[in-house]
């Protein structure tokens, strides 16, 4: 198989121009064989900043066209993305090494937020108020907010940027995207499949609604300096929202931060052990470890201890790993050699804190620069070392617990709590965690895993930043500035007692 001729293949399908993909300084490699498969030129911030300037044109149009009329863009940007689904879906396993269902599943994700912001260009609704003047109405209403910034991170390199886009479309903003640079490729089929629901929708959809910066993270910092974007959606590592957080409070736009998860599960005694070792397995093992909702950390009551993590070590031991291209493994590539490295360091670390390690190795399979690994389980003493910090890896941490208010103080010791989950019949158990001294964190979930979030609820939320804010619910509202209006239909002004002004 020669990846670089499918890539291109499929990026000529998919409507880019393949010459833009040859000849430039930012190397794209693929996980699956580690073979550089295009060298795309990185954008300078004189060109960002340009672009954002579009955008922002782009927007002055944009926000007059009535809300329905631009949810009829992203239906047909949804209806673009189901016809390209088959090659898109592919160029994700290509590009970050997702198996086939996986690819496949990020594309639908993107499907599904674009019929839900169909729906929501209906129902951009504000309030009416109670107003205490006589004579007077009070209402409010939600207006476009201008050029939304959206950073994202490599392993959903195509869906966070639509959980994004469909909203801020709907909503009436324009959008300027900094993909992660190990994934522009799958950012330019995007942007391509955009251009073609542009093109169906007609002249009502201004020139710049959409564009993509290439480049490293010099780029996203010119998108996070420019004043002309007045909110930037960044998801990847909380090292990067650490950076980001404070320079976007600086000039005061908004931030919406999507960051790292050191999610956990616990499993009582009264769980059904099967389900939560499927769950478990998938949770952990999926996209080799590399979901920001991936588990991480497994407490186990003593009671049932020796019944579930014998088994799981089997499965563990037993997990299919190879390319995601070739084969029908479960369990595909690290991005990098980095990430790889990571993950032994912190075996490592796991090691000398008294870990026991299952898996872990490095799995051979014929391409020196690809990175495969075993998945590893460590059953830990306690939540020490490494156990407390994000490793995006496959790696999953097991400890033995005997009390639930303790077993939930260490579920919420750490931070980076994004997803959490319990595994248990009892309804005390399970009401308490998800009550408000419960799981500490932004998705809190009973008898179903931490990882495969649905489009419908609110996304994300580490306890840092406060609550799932992306896709469902009414996370539109971070798209859209909102006036109070008050209106006075009577021939009266009520002032403040006592004021009056002589201006006869
Ligand atoms: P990363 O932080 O290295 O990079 C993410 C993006 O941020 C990239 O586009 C990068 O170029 C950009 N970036 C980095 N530093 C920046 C800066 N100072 N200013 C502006 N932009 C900057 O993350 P990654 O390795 O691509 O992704 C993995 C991480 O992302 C994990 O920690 C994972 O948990 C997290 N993640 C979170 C979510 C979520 O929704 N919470 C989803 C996916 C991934």
């Amino acid at each position: 198989m020669d990846i670089t001729k499918e890539t291109a293949a499929l990026l000529g399908r998919l409507g880019v121009n393949t010459d833009s993909i040859v000849g430039g300084d930012l190397p794209v490699h693929s996980p699956v064989t580690g073979e550089k498969i295009a060298a795309l030129k990185s954008m300078s911030s004189a060109e960002a900043n340009q672009a954002i300037e579009q955008a922002h044109e782009a927007f002055k149009a944009w926000r007059l066209v009535p809300a329905p009329k631009r949810g009829e863009l992203v239906r047909l940007l949804g209806e673009e993305l189901r016809a390209a689904k088959a090659d898109l879906g592919r160029l994700v396993s290509i590009e970050v090494g997702k198996i086939p269902s996986e690819g496949l599943g990020e594309v639908q994700e993107m499907i599904d937020i674009c019929d839900f912001a169909v729906g929501l260009s209906r129902q951009l609704y504000g309030l009416t108020i109670a107003t205490e003047r006589p004579g007077h109405r009070m209402m409010e209403t939600w207006h476009p907010l201008g050029v939304v910034g959206v950073i994202s991170a490599f392993n959903f390199p195509v869906a966070v940027w639509s959980w994004n886009a469909a909203l801020a479309l709907v909503c009436g903003d324009s959008v300027v995207w900094k993909p992660s640079e190990k994934t522009p490729l799958t950012a330019l089929a995007c942007e391509a499949i955009f251009a073609r629901a542009v093109k169906r929708f007609g002249a009502d959809a201004p020139a710049g609604l959409l564009k993509v910066l290439i480049g490293d993270r010099a780029i996203g910092e010119a998108l996070v300096d420019n004043p002309k974007v007045p909110l930037v959606s960044a998801t990847g590592s909380t090292r990067m929202g650490r950076e980001v957080g404070p320079r976007l409070a600086r000039r005061f736009a908004r931030a919406v931060l999507e960051l790292g998860g050191n999610n956990a599960g616990i499993v009582c005694p009264s769980a059904d052990l099967d389900m939560a070792l499927r769950a478990i397995a998938f949770g952990a093992m999926g996209t080799a470890g590399q979901r920001c909702t991936t588990l991480r950390r497994l407490f186990v009551h003593e009671s049932v201890y020796d019944a579930i993590v014998p088994r799981l070590k089997k499965a563990y031991e037993s997990v299919s790993v190879g390319s995601p291209l070739e084969t029908s493994a479960l369990v595909g590539p690290l991005i990098d050699k980095p990430a790889y490295d990571n993950m032994q360091k912190a075996l490592q670390a796991a090691g000398a804190n008294g870990g026991k390690v299952t898996g872990g190795a490095r799995v051979e399979n014929g391409h020196d620069a690809a990175y495969y690994v075993r998945p590893a389980l460590v059953e830990m003493p306690g939540q020490v070392g490494p156990v407390l910090e994000e490793t995006f890896a496959p790696i999953l941490y097991v400890m033995k617990y005997s009390d639930f208010d303790e077993v939930l103080a260490q579920h919420n010791a750490v931070g980076a709590g994004l997803s959490s989950s319990i595994f248990t019949r009892d309804i005390q158990e399970s009401e308490r965690f998800l009550s408000a001294d419960g799981s500490d964190c932004g998705i809190a979930n009973v008898n179903i895993g931490t990882s495969g979030a649905e489009i419908g609820g609110a996304f994300g939320g580490e306890k840092e930043t406060g609550g799932g804010r992306e896709s469902g619910s009414d996370a539109w509202k971070a798209y859209m500035r909102r006036a109070t209006n008050t209106v006075n239909y009577s021939n009266a002004l009520p002032l403040a007692q006592g004021v009056s002004f002589d201006i006869d």
